[in-house]
């Protein structure tokens, strides 16, 4: 592994996770002089990136999230033609299941997908029975169904990238921790790492939950702090007698189920699902485990949507630090002082995002003008006192 420095560069990417590296791919395709990433973990992307459980989806109660997912779906489908490598895209659909009160609202987010030129259906109860057979529907009013939604890998996206990267010329620095900005007058004009200094032109922090911690060390306040998330695999071993149907695993679409605040997707190894976000103090390279009470509220809850799977074995847990805003949605762009670029704080779903996220901020880096869809998530919209909100939710999203 190369860890040695170049002795400057024209911009230094902080973060090797989906958002660092696809910003650098997009840097290097678009030429953009001589680009580093530095990643503290090796191989890059010991962040929440690695942990994702990589649902991809249209449907946002934000119209701005949605945007940026629609513009991102494609990305993933010809990922092997582009960028190369494989992303693990996989096309069992997107259903979003909202309760009774909401479905007037279900139905205006479903058109804002349409309308920004995605696809997006609203099935009531009946063709939602048809669609999701071991499914209960109790407690559900309609859901808005995405037939080209799923989930991607993650892992593998990003690893993707930073081979794509490395290719186009970007110095990939795996295990270079940035432990401080350096200034010049009242511009940024590099980093200091663990191995030495590196000047730089441009400091892009796509360091997800850890972007605060650098920006501080220059006085800069990022309305980024860290959450964990955690994720759950319940199986279908071979040895045990507790085997949900196969028909209820493979083809089901992913999910996410406003009625009960939990959302799930399957794959060959069984059908993981979501635990709750909690704020961490500890931020910290290594993350907590899952405790047995965060476990088993979610589980109740996905066992009451699939019955079938009351008394699966939970396989495996994982848990990863985003880095959450005060809205909920990401924060991208300048934050001053010059020559500093922020794209963290994806709050929890920066994954089906990442691709537009990439290709716009990069554009901005690289000094194009400010594209008009990264504007609703300037830095300065909380100081601004205008921080997002949508007048489109349901009872958690
Ligand atoms: C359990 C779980 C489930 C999720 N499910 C979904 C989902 O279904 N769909 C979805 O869209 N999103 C999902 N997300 C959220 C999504 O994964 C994240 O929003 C996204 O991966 C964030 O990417 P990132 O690059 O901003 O941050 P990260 O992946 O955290 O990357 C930041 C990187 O910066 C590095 N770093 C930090 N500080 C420094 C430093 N000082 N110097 C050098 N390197 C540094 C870290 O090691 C890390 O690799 C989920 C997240 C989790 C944890």
């Amino acid at each position: 592994v190369d860890t040695t420095l170049p002795s400057a560069a024209d911009v230094v990417v902080v973060g090797g996770g989906i958002i660092g590296a696809a910003i650098a791919y997009h840097l290097a395709s678009a030429r953009v002089g001589s680009v580093t990433l530095c990643e503290q973990g090796r191989p890059a992307g010991e962040g929440s990136t690695t942990r994702s459980a990589g649902l991809l989806r249209c449907h946002h109660t934000s119209h701005p999230l949605t945007r940026l997912a629609v513009r991102s779906l494609p990305a993933f489908r010809h990922w092997r033609g582009t960028v190369g490598g494989d992303c693990g895209y996989r096309e069992v659909g997107f259903l979003m299941l909202v309760g009774p009160d909401h479905t007037g609202t279900l139905a205006v987010n479903a058109r804002a997908v349409e309308e920004c030129g995605g696809t997006s259906q609203v099935l009531g109860r009946d063709d939602l029975a048809a669609l999701v057979p071991g499914v209960s529907l109790a407690g559900v009013g309609a859901a808005a169904y995405e037939p080209s939604g799923g989930y991607a890998d993650p892992q593998f996206a990003a690893r993707s990238l930073v081979v794509a990267a490395r290719q186009l010329g970007v110095r990939v620095r795996e295990g270079v921790r940035v432990t401080k900005l350096l200034t010049s007058g009242d511009r940024v004009t590099g980093v200091v790492t663990n191995v030495g200094k590196l000047p730089a032109g441009t400091v892009v922090l796509a360091n997800g939950a850890w972007a605060g911690k650098v920006g501080r060390t220059v006085g800069v306040s990022l309305p980024v702090t860290a959450r964990r998330i955690g994720l759950a695999l319940v199986g279908t071993p071979a040895r045990t007698r507790h085997r949900p149907p196969a028909a209820l695993l493979a083809p089901l679409p992913a999910c996410i189920d406003d009625t009960i605040g939990c959302y799930f997707r399957s794959d060959d190894a069984g059908l993981y699902f979501g635990v709750p976000s909690h704020p961490e103090v500890r931020l910290g390279r290594d993350v907590t485990p899952l405790r047995g009470g965060e476990l088993s509220a979610a589980r109740a809850a996905i066992t009451t949507r699939i019955p079938a799977l009351r008394g699966a074995p939970v396989l495996a847990t994982r848990a990863g630090f985003d880095g959450y805003t005060p809205d909920r949605q990401p924060v991208i762009g300048w934050p001053g002082p010059e020559g500093l670029y922020v794209a963290a704080g994806m709050s929890g779903g920066g994954f089906k995002i990442s691709p537009a996220v990439g290709e716009l901020a990069a554009g901005e880096v690289a000094g194009g003008a400010r594209h008009h869809l990264l504007d609703p998530f300037r830095p300065d919209r909380f100081t601004a006192g205008h921080p997002l909100d949508s007048d489109h939710r349901y009872v958690y999203s």
